[in-house]
């Protein structure tokens, strides 16, 4: 179970009243059940029940189960598509290790306005949660992908996934960037013209090709992460 708290020997947990509603009504946890925690923040915990109460409860941390695992300095941009497919690009990516998930608009982008956020962000902690994972990825709102290379730190390696780059670009190869990288999607129609000349000419960008077929945009996800955490994650 994801909860806001800090994590520690001893430390009491208040629920909410939908947690307490998820555990004692849905999942019948009683008094002295033992389960998981984990806050994004300090590892994963064992708590036990110590109070189960229909709008609220408390759990009492015991021991440290799983050290706090930080991800690779990989982050996930794509462009915002519909929302079954945007849903399982954030549910892979957490699953797959993204530290940071960054809906971005690009010219072709046809829904940038439709993304709800705080489903996203629920969605990024049941995925945590569901992969036995102790971080949380951060989801940030869908924002023009102009503006977010004009705060580019530009010792950030960017991987531009475009299929109309095949055969002129490769995979990912090491060595890992010491600064941090991040992979971009883009929409079912693809970059633009416009955008695919300011992309290629990025000083801190790398072209990459995720072989010979055009991939949907989720598949395209999918499989660059993977291969990144393939070829250069830890
Ligand atoms: N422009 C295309 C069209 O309308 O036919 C399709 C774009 S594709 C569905 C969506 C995104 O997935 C692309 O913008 C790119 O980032 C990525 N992608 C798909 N296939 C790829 C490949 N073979 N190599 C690299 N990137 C790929």
């Amino acid at each position: 179970l994801y909860v806001e708290h800090p994590l520690g020997e001893g430390q009491l947990v208040s629920l909410s009243r939908e947690q307490a509603h998820y555990l004692f009504g849905v999942m019948r946890m009683t008094a002295g059940t033992v389960l998981s925690l984990i806050n994004g923040r300090d590892g994963e915990w064992d708590a036990e029940v110590i109070e189960a109460g229909k709008r609220g409860g408390v759990l009492g941390c015991q021991a440290q189960t799983k050290p706090m695992q930080m991800p690779p300095d990989l982050w996930l941009l794509f462009a915002p598509i519909r929302k079954e497919r945007m849903s399982f690009i954030v549910e892979k990516a957490t699953e797959l290790g993204a530290a940071k998930i960054m809906p971005v608009q690009t010219s072709y982008t046809n829904n940038g306005d439709r993304v709800r956020l705080e489903k996203l962000q629920a969605q990024v902690v049941e995925a945590t949660e569901q992969c036995g994972g102790t971080f949380v990825p951060e989801v940030t709102a869908p924002t023009k992908l102009k503006q977010v290379l004009a705060n580019w730190d530009v010792t950030r390696t960017l991987y531009f996934c475009d299929e109309a780059m095949i055969g002129e670009a490769a995979g990912f190869n090491g060595p890992a960037p010491t600064n941090g990288a991040a992979i971009l999607i883009g929409p079912e129609g693809g970059f633009s013209p416009d955008e695919r000349e300011m992309l290629k000419n990025l000083p801190y960008a790398q072209i990459i090709s995720l072989g010979p077929r055009i991939l949907r945009a989720e598949t395209a996800a999918v499989a660059a992460l993977t291969l990144w955490q393939a070829a250069l994650g830890d």
